[in-house]
């Protein structure tokens, strides 16, 4: 008889989070769970501080466990043969599974205590009876092909599996509440949605957009970025502003070098009343200090002044090189760098002023009608969930 994979083994992370808060996680996880995998027929079990996706089309397998790799709060996965919790049934299947040849270790952890033999005496076992049966199979400890584990569960099932494969880490999004992404279209926004979503938020996310100066293709790259967070940070309503109106006011009325600067106001405050609409309590940026001359502390000032809102800025420490790694891991960076100019670009003054002054910046914004901006703004934005 030939045997096939039959369970997934899904080992949650940073499970010392107690009481309460275990039980919230869990949950969320476990719903995260079944919402990425439900095109798919599978059963999702949880039991004893772990799930397992059981009952999938072995075809499928390959793709579930791409999903699964991608879901934040998965500390480590690993595919399995379930075998109901007896010697006999036990030493029958690893006989069919096991490769044979090549150094092995069998590693045995008992959870349930009442299999007649210590996880030492059954690995010994184990192993004895292997080599009886292939003689091109020898013992290593340390240095071996591979590792048979056998996990003797309390839910009266043994696992057996050769791998443990890394999942994607972090908290389940939607444990640590929601925020709002300043998306632009460039590199880093897309990474610094990646990297809070890890942290267990839900993301919108809000692009601010410059039509005509800006195509309907650099719209379709924002739409591409989302798709892709999508996969890590599940569904995301993404809020498209149009932005030309309050850029073209402030062109006309304030001095080139506070563009951006009062240009990043008027993003903090239309993303702060999406945000509120939204039950969203942070905004988040992709600035890194010093990347360009609007990325300085005094920017950051007047920028933060425009909002009552926390900003969250998780690249605030990256470098360039650093960014675009995990920009290449998570699949954005080849959409990012697809050749279409965002509104910063189009309105971007030859001399912006690297230490801008908060007095200055709300003295030229007196020659704005600032709420009436943003209302229009907020009041046109339209909404598209991915
Ligand atoms: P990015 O690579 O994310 O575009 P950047 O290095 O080009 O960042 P800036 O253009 O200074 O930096 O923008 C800083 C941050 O402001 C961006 O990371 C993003 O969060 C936000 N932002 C800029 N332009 C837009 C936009 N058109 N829509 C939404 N957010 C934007
Ligand atoms: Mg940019």
């Amino acid at each position: 008889m030939k045997y096939n994979v039959n369970c997934i083994i899904i080992r949650p992370g940073e499970l010392f989070l107690k009481g309460k808060n275990k039980f919230l996680f869990e949950n969320c996880l476990f719903n995260n769970i079944k919402d990425a995998l439900k095109e798919y027929e599978a059963t999702i079990l949880k039991s004893q501080n772990r799930f397992y996706v059981e009952k999938f089309n072995l075809s499928n397998l390959n793709d579930i466990l791409n999903i699964l790799k991608k879901i934040f709060g998965i500390s480590t996965i690993s595919q399995a043969y379930k075998v109901s919790i007896d010697v006999d049934s036990i030493k029958n299947v690893v006989m069919n599974v096991i490769p044979k040849e090549g150094t092995f270790r069998v590693t045995t952890k008992r959870a349930y205590k009442k299999f007649p033999m210590t996880s030492m005496e059954f690995s010994a076992y184990l192993g004895a009876e292997i080599l009886k049966k292939f003689n091109q199979l020898s013992v290593n400890l340390f240095d071996y092909d591979f590792n048979l584990n056998i996990d003797i569960r309390e839910n009266n099932f043994a696992y057996i599996f050769f791998e443990t494969i890394k999942g994607a880490g972090g908290l389940p999004v939607g444990t640590s509440g929601k925020a709002s992404l300043l998306l632009s279209g460039g590199i880093d926004s897309p990474v610094a949605g990646f990297m809070i979503a890890k942290r267990g938020v839900q993301l919108i996310a809000i692009h601010f957009y410059s039509f005509p100066y800006t195509s309907e293709l650099a719209l379709l790259k924002v739409k591409d970025l989302v798709k892709k967070l999508s996969e890590y940070a599940k569904k995301i309503d993404l809020f498209i502003v149009p932005f030309t109106k309050i850029q073209e006011n402030i062109y006309k009325k304030c001095p080139d070098s506070y563009m951006i600067t009062i240009m990043r106001r008027f993003m903090m405050r239309i993303a702060e009343k999406i945000s509120k609409n939204n039950n969203s309590e942070a905004i988040v940026t992709g600035e890194s200090l010093g990347q360009v001359a609007s990325q300085t502390i005094p920017s950051i000032i007047c920028t933060d002044n425009a909002t009552i809102l926390p900003v969250l800025r998780p690249l605030i420490a990256f470098d360039k090189t650093e960014i675009i790694d995990i920009a290449n891991d998570i699949n954005t960076y080849d959409i990012s760098i697809r050749p279409f100019q965002d509104c910063c670009t189009v309105f971007v003054p030859q001399k912006p002023a690297i230490k801008p002054k908060l007095d200055m910046v709300k003295k030229f914004e007196n020659e704005l009608d600032i709420e009436a901006l943003v209302n229009d703004a907020v009041a046109m934005t339209t909404i598209e969930s991915f």
